[in-house]
């Protein structure tokens, strides 16, 4: 069958029903511990922080299929199917025999997969009945799809957001006001820990572990808010499982069978989506692939990090969760412009990758952007940076199919557009982007840091 160069799929074939990888899992994710006490953070801890049916869907490990509620649906075909893209022009030019396809999620204004969750966040926000939500933003995608989300919903929307992103920025930082989010510099006067990080540490442009803190602490003493989060979460897995459903049912359609799977890996939101229902069927024993994610060689966590409990925030507000980690103290290197910055992983991408049915790969920011450059070149879409990780290694496996000969089937995901990133382009394109690996002392050290449990 001759495959079209963008692969839709009609109204009517869309996904009805999240997928929940962890219900065929064997090994499940570890539980999110209260701090306070290391139990088991239940029902009524995370409802207290989450909304009650996202707290509930959090902890479901058993039930392999959601129904998306109907609202979400139709905002959904606003902007989805996103296109499944055979990259005819970049296998031509590579001149490999690898089919190379990629799942297109940069076509909303937010620019990202991010949109996926957060109109779910919003939906079971307001169907709760709450006035408003609370959340952190670094590069400030995550900021924009809530924004959106809750102004289709009629919620408020009050977003920190890592202070260096704020002033570099400000054109996220508008768009995210034009869908009337209130947008607060992080760390800030606002909140106890704000106030607490300032004076330790006074004019430090923040991170998203401080943001996390800062969002958290005023969901916990605002009436009628919540705290929404925009990866790492196994509830945010569940709804970027469209990314992979949609894939799936297209290759199905044209009987198209990926060998390998890739997706670049900062919280594992958009891997963890992609691959879900394809990581089902390796689980069920009906198909196999080989899976990669991709993170960068500055942040490191799965393949330099350790599978531990770890805080997923600065201020040690948040349950601990068990994840690869680099320690919650960790600080990319300034230099690092490439996105994909938080110090951990979601459980679920975690737990894959100890029981050996995934790998990692790391890769340097300077070749991370020549193929983000090569890529924008020849198929014509100008990547986010954190994308471009994945292309990375894309092109690699093409690369190496071109040497052996093998015809192999490659889809990887591509999240989202680089229109805002142009400040990382432009020392790119200038020459002055350097790559910088932490040493095994750096890593140690912030390790050092990890919680006294079991
Ligand atoms: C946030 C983001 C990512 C990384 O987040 P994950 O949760 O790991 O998917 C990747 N690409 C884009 C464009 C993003 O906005």
């Amino acid at each position: 069958m001759e495959i079209p160069y963008k692969i839709y799929l009609e109204e009517s074939e869309l996904p009805t029903q999240w997928y929940n990888v962890r219900a065929d899992m064997k090994n499940k994710p570890a539980p999110l511990l209260n701090p306070a006490n290391g139990e088991p953070a239940g029902l009524d801890m995370l409802s207290a922080v989450f909304c009650r049916e996202l707290a509930e869907q959090e902890l479901d490990n058993d039930t392999a299929y959601i129904d998306i509620p109907e609202e979400i649906q139709s905002f959904y075909k606003m902007y989805r199917p996103s296109p499944l893209v055979r990259a005819y022009c970049l296998e031509k030019a590579l001149g490999t025999p690898a089919k190379i396809y990629y799942k297109f999620e940069g076509n909303n204004t937010s620019g990202s997969h991010k949109l996926n969750s957060a109109i779910a966040q919003a939906f079971y926000a307001k169907k709760q009945g709450l006035k408003g939500v609370t959340t952190e933003t670094g590069a400030g995608q995550w900021g924009t799809a809530l924004s959106m989300a809750c102004a289709y919903f009629g919620l408020d929307c009050k977003v920190y957001m890592v202070k260096v992103s704020y002033e570099q920025k400000p054109f996220r930082r508008e768009v995210m006001r034009t869908y009337g989010a209130n947008v607060t510099p992080s760390p800030s006067e606002t909140t106890e820990v704000g106030r607490k990080i300032l004076a330790e540490f006074p004019g430090t442009t923040g991170s998203l572990g401080c943001a996390i803190s800062e969002a958290v602490e005023v969901a916990l003493h605002t009436e009628g808010y919540r705290y929404v989060l925009g990866s790492v979460l196994n509830q945010v897995l569940l709804h970027q499982s469209v990314i992979g459903l949609e894939s799936m049912a297209a290759c199905d359609k044209y009987d198209i069978k990926p060998d390998i799977i890739i997706g670049c890996a900062g919280g594992g939101s958009n891997l963890g989506g992609l691959i879900s229902p394809f990581m089902g069927r390796k689980l069920r024993g009906e198909a196999d692939y080989r899976f990669i994610a991709v993170e960068p060689a500055s942040c490191p966590s799965l393949t330099r990090g350790k599978f531990a409990y770890d805080f997923c925030d600065t201020g040690k507000v948040c349950p601990l969760a068990k994840m690869y980690t680099l320690g919650s103290g960790f600080i990319p290197s300034p230099n690092h412009a490439g996105g994909l910055r938080y110090h951990g992983m979601s459980s679920i991408i975690s737990q894959l990758y100890d029981d050996g049915l995934m790998e990692a790969r790391s890769c340097e920011q300077t070749s991370v952007f020549d193929a983000a450059q090569q890529f924008a070149r020849i198929e014509g879409i100008l990547p986010a940076p954190e994308s471009s990780h994945a292309i990375r290694v894309a092109i690699d496996e093409a690369m190496r199919c071109k040497e052996t000969g093998e015809e192999k089937t490659i889809l990887f995901g591509l999240t989202g557009t680089g229109y805002f990133d142009m400040v990382a382009y432009q020392k790119y394109n200038d020459g002055e982007m350097t790559d910088y690996i932490p040493t095994d002392e750096d890593i140690a050290k912030s390790l050092a840091a990890l919680p006294d449990v079991r």
